[in-house]
């Protein structure tokens, strides 16, 4: 019973137990690669082995700049085994940021898809990385995936590893000031992947065939990497085709039962069949799981009503990858549509091993699906810390361990968690953060403009989009366009306001702050509210 949890552990699992069990990776020209976890599961050893022959000290950051497909998973598994610790990379934030990340975390490999090279050319003379890897063409000076594992020892086993240690970093980015990391260990990884693979939340079986639209370098991906692993799932990788055509294709063509991502994509899938009914074939899903912003219930009936795609909303975090499921709970499973569908549009209950509670004004609020208090977490699974960043740290857990979330949630007396608001003033588009204070500080930085706020405004593709409320000095302005140029180079290019709004003077609050509730009121909110929910219902 001492025997460690740990991802050695996973991929023993898999290899042993699942050996001729299919992964499918589609390739940069769009053809699909098929392999097996038995044959993943040697290549990661391997790698694991070629990895520490480079003469990394235990604990050495890999980090990765790459799509969801087969190499990415083989690394995942491969630096942890090696006691070494992977660091997914995110290519869609502004080069800054990954060059500020990367050095922050002391990456000292990276492993980059041939197509992010010209991002790392960008960022290679701020970053601290002493081998760079190309899965792809490596031009020259830099090392090939395929000559860097050729170097490995095939029959390389990993030594004992402490499930305590940290297997994988990531970091939460668009918050105020600078990102910041948190360490999974392996111990936090094997429990999430055993929690969330129960029959009440992800349900995952060894006959299931699992497509992780989420990419890796996010939350984790949700575990599924691992979890489906442990389970011997069959597993669909993507790669950077993320498209309704695309996926519609791998759903029909691999026959995938579940798959997960976060809203803008299934608001693209629906579109797509709504477009064309009938001509595409989603017989085989038996759950499309949402998260990482609000499910529009339109969204969620869209897809069951009319095209019997069941949608399952879920809400996770990078500070503990996967929090809750909405499915249905026992005593709600023949109750009447009416009762049923607050509970589908709810952000879901947390998995076992998780523990909550709301913080209200005057304490920790009732169960009672009305009480609004910010969301409080802890569980195996859940950060502890940010790392190197003691005063974030103090601020976002409480001295009793708990994280604080920042949604702020009614809980119902059967423990489903429905977010209300958010404490945190940022924009979610696309399941990606915006920070607002970075987009007003770069506005501000315009010669003509007194005052800047940015607020968040319902999208129905991108669930949100940034609106940005700009007053002008006595005697200057400028137009939106001078403006957007005036940001573009110091913002990633999605980040760019589509609308500006100009005004006289931007209402404060009584402490002088922008009044961005009332910002919000005027301009458009989010339908995330739960009146808005219930109005739905
Ligand atoms: P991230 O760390 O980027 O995964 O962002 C986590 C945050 O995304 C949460 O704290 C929520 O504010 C938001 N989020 C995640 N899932 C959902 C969901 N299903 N509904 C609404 N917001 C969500």
């Amino acid at each position: 019973m001492h025997q460690s949890l740990d991802i050695a552990a996973i991929l023993r699992r898999a290899e042993q137990f699942s050996p001729h069990r299919e992964v499918v990776s589609r390739e940069p020209d769009r053809s699909c690669h098929r392999t097996t976890y038995g044959e993943l599961a040697a290549r990661a050893r391997r790698l694991a082995s070629a990895l520490l022959r480079l003469g990394l000290e235990p604990g050495t950051r890999v980090a990765t700049l790459c799509a969801t497909h087969r190499q990415h998973w083989e690394a995942y598994y491969a630096a942890p085994i090696a006691g070494l610790v992977t660091h997914p990379l995110n290519p869609r934030l502004h080069p800054d940021d990954i060059a500020f990340i990367a050095d922050h975390a002391g990456d000292r490999v990276l492993i980059v898809d041939e197509a992010f090279l010209p991002l790392y050319e960008q960022i290679r003379d701020r970053t601290p990385f002493r081998n760079v890897v190309v899965v792809g063409t490596a031009p020259p000076g830099l090392l090939g995936y395929e000559q860097l594992l050729a170097t490995g020892d095939p029959e390389w086993q990993p030594a004992e590893l402490d499930e305590r240690s940290t297997a994988l970093v990531t970091y939460t980015s668009g918050t105020t000031g600078r990102p910041k990391g948190v360490e999974v260990s392996h111990r936090a990884i094997a429990v999430h992947a055993l929690s969330s693979a129960l029959p009440g939340w992800l349900a995952i079986r060894d006959d299931d065939v699992v497509m992780p639209v989420v990419p890796m370098f996010h939350a984790l991906a949700w575990g599924w990497p691992y979890t489906a692993a442990l389970l011997g799932a069959k597993q669909v990788l993507p790669g950077p085709f993320l498209d309704p055509d695309s996926l519609l294709e791998l759903i029909a063509g691999e026959r995938v039962t579940l798959t997960g991502g976060v809203p803008t994509v299934w608001m693209g899938l629906l579109n797509t069949l709504d477009a064309a009914p009938g001509t595409h074939d989603t017989s085989s899903l038996r759950a499309v799981l949402s998260g990482g912003a609000t499910a529009p219930p339109a969204m969620i009936e869209g897809l069951r009503g009319r095209h019997a795609v069941p949608l399952v909303h879920t809400w996770g975090m990078t500070e503990l990858v996967m929090g809750a499921v909405a499915n249905l709970t026992w005593d709600l499973q023949d109750a009447p549509e009416d009762e049923q569908r607050p509970h589908r549009y709810a952000q879901g209950v947390p998995m076992p091993f998780l523990e909550i509670r709301a913080r209200g004004d005057a304490g920790y609020v009732a169960w009672d699906g009305q009480s609004l208090g910010e969301l409080e977490i802890r569980g195996p699974w859940v950060a502890q810390e940010y790392v190197g960043a003691p005063e974030a740290s103090a601020e976002q857990w409480t001295d009793d361990g708990w994280f604080r979330t920042g949604d702020v949630v009614t809980i119902s007396d059967r423990g489903y968690i429905r977010i209300a608001d958010r404490a945190k003033d940022l924009v979610k588009s696309g399941g990606e953060w915006i920070s607002t204070p970075e987009l007003e500080s770069a506005l501000m930085d315009h010669p003509a403009v007194a005052e800047a706020a940015v607020v968040a405004v319902a999208d129905e593709k991108w669930t949100e989009r940034p609106l940005a409320v700009v007053a002008f000095r006595p005697g200057t302005t400028a137009t939106p366009e001078e403006l957007r140029e005036f940001i573009a180079p110091k913002v990633a290019r999605w980040w760019l306001p589509e609308r500006i709004e100009i005004v006289e003077a931007i209402p404060k609050t009584a402490v002088g702050k922008f009044n961005k509730l009332a910002l919000r009121q005027q301009y458009d909110t989010p339908t995330d509210t739960p009146d808005a929910a219930k109005a739905d219902s």
